[in-house]
């Protein structure tokens, strides 16, 4: 613990953001970086307490990739950036992606927050990676042995990433297919740029692929290349496809044209932004139309920024949950996670609202495109309220209700692999085998729509058990 007094002394101070007026004119981050000498007084806040919860308590709350955030946190305020990116990295693949986009729930357990404001953690596990990269600290990692043994990884979202980096520091050949012709999963193609700008995967990519991996895009595993054929090629293969099927919401009118999931959307932004092509399919814009989005989590934000920046001239967004309170009674919920209103960057851009809204039936023209939905409030039960019918006008419906499951048709029909009563691939997280033989699984293709960071934990932890698998023991971290 840096400085004894500090979090006496100090308030939080965190990164801000530009403009919303000035950042909805690009697809560019906006958060302004904190100097120094800022980054390292808010560090000296961290009260290095006697059980960290931040850094995670038996899996249940605080950093799920158990980031020694007290260490790290002293370390900065020493001005030992380059011993704290090591610290980092020994737990987090990736800190630039979380230290971008990750909800932080170390925060939300932070010591300091039951009576206080929380250090903050993100923002400074952001700006120690960054300022890693810019002066070259971080290096290829090459694995002195090589085992002689193959491993496949399917699916390069941060799961898969994550896995095949800690793979092939052990010294296995690994080999990464994806169906994408980009690498990055969602980093990629779901979250948008203003959020995650693709060249922070890129650098990654590179800094893996001179490790050694091996990368397979343009290859959906299953239909392209069976999964006996991959099974048979390799002496362990770990599926981490991520959960790709979107909750619908078959209601009356729900063939009206202009009405489509987040993630028909989103992904054509993002190819735009890298002047990727998007055949086959048709395009999707908001500019110039009255957007609904329904679902009110990471992905509805996401639709709604997106939208704003392709010219809507409004959006709308419904969450059929009540509105939660403004503040959490901290005694009560700390450390987990609070239920407490949380407005982001891209709703504070210009988004309308609506609490406690369930959405009866779509209306559309004589062309079949759709103009209105029909809603009505609903009691706290999901029940809808008698006379509390409205209706919105929309040219635009994007819906970000979540993700069910991972798909079927292909790899998991293809590789007969047990599944959980969620239709998720069925396995433990002590060691994330399925029940076929040399086949493992990690990520949202396991527990379900998830996180980043717990994406990473899963690839993590996977590998771990892969290695042990094949070497009878292992050195990588749990
Ligand atoms: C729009 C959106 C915004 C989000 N925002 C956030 C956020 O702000 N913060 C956060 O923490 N989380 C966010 N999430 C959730 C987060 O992105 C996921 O939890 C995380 O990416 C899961 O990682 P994964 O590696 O398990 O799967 P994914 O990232 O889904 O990657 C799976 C990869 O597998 C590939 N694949 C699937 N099947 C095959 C096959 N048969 N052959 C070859 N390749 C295959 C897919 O093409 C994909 O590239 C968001 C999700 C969405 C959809």
């Amino acid at each position: 613990m840096g400085k004894v007094t500090g979090f006496l002394e100090l308030d939080r101070q965190d990164r801000k953001y530009r403009p919303a007026a000035d950042r909805v004119r690009n697809f560019k981050e906006f958060f302004i970086e904190l100097p120094d000498q800022t980054l390292q007084s808010q560090a000296s806040r961290c009260m290095d307490c006697g059980i960290p919860f931040c850094h995670d308590v038996k899996g249940l709350k605080g950093c799920p990739v158990n980031n020694q955030i007290p260490d790290w946190n002293d370390l900065v305020y020493r001005g030992e950036w380059e011993n704290a990116i090591a610290d980092l990295h020994s737990t987090n693949n990736f800190p630039e992606f979380t230290g971008r986009i990750c909800p932080a729930p170390c925060e939300a357990s932070c010591t300091l927050n039951i009576i206080d404001n929380p250090v903050t953690i993100k923002s400074i596990e952001c700006a120690i990676v960054d300022k890693a990269w810019k002066n070259g600290w971080i290096k290829p990692q090459i694995a002195e042995e090589k085992t002689g043994k193959k491993v496949a990884v399917i699916g390069s979202g941060p799961a898969g990433l994550a896995a095949s980096q800690q793979l092939v520091r052990a010294g296995h050949e690994v080999h990464l297919y994806e169906k994408n012709s980009k690498l990055g999963g969602l980093l990629r193609y779901g979250i948008p740029d203003f959020k995650l700008d693709k060249s922070h995967i890129d650098r990654r990519i590179n800094q893996l692929s001179d490790e050694g991996i091996i990368f397979h895009t343009n290859v959906n595993v299953g239909i392209d290349i069976s999964s006996d054929e991959i099974i048979s090629l390799h002496d362990a293969i770990i599926l981490a496809g991520g959960a790709e099927m979107p909750r619908d919401l078959p209601i009356q009118g729900r063939n009206f044209k202009g009405i489509h999931y987040a993630m028909d959307f989103l992904p054509q932004q993002n190819r735009r932004v890298s002047n990727e092509s998007y055949v086959n399919s048709q395009e999707i814009l908001a500019t110039s139309k009255n957007v609904v989005v329904i679902g009110g989590g990471d992905t509805g934000s996401d639709c709604i920024g997106t939208s704003i920046r392709q010219g809507a001239i409004s959006v709308t967004q419904l969450e059929i949950m009540p509105e939660p309170p403004e503040k959490e009674d901290k005694l009560s919920t700390w450390p987990n996670w609070p239920l407490k209103l949380r407005t982001s960057s891209s709703q504070e851009e210009g988004a309308n609202r609506e609490f406690s809204v369930m959405t009866q039936s779509f209306e559309g023209d004589a062309n079949g495109n759709v103009k209105k939905l029909h809603c009505i409030k609903v009691d706290k039960d999901f029940k809808p309220i008698e006379g509390s019918e409205f209706h919105i006008k929309a040219d635009l419906v994007l819906l970000a209700m979540g993700f069910v499951s991972p798909k079927f048709d292909g790899l998991l029909k293809d590789s007969k692999v047990n599944l959980d009563n969620r239709k998720n691939v069925l396995a433990n997280t002590t060691d994330y085998k399925t029940n076929l033989d040399k086949v493992w699984t990690a990520g949202d293709m396991r527990r379900g729509q998830s996180l980043v960071v717990w994406a990473i934990r899963e690839g993590r932890q996977c590998a771990r058990a892969v290695d042990e698998f094949l070497m009878g023991n292992s050195l990588l971290p749990r």
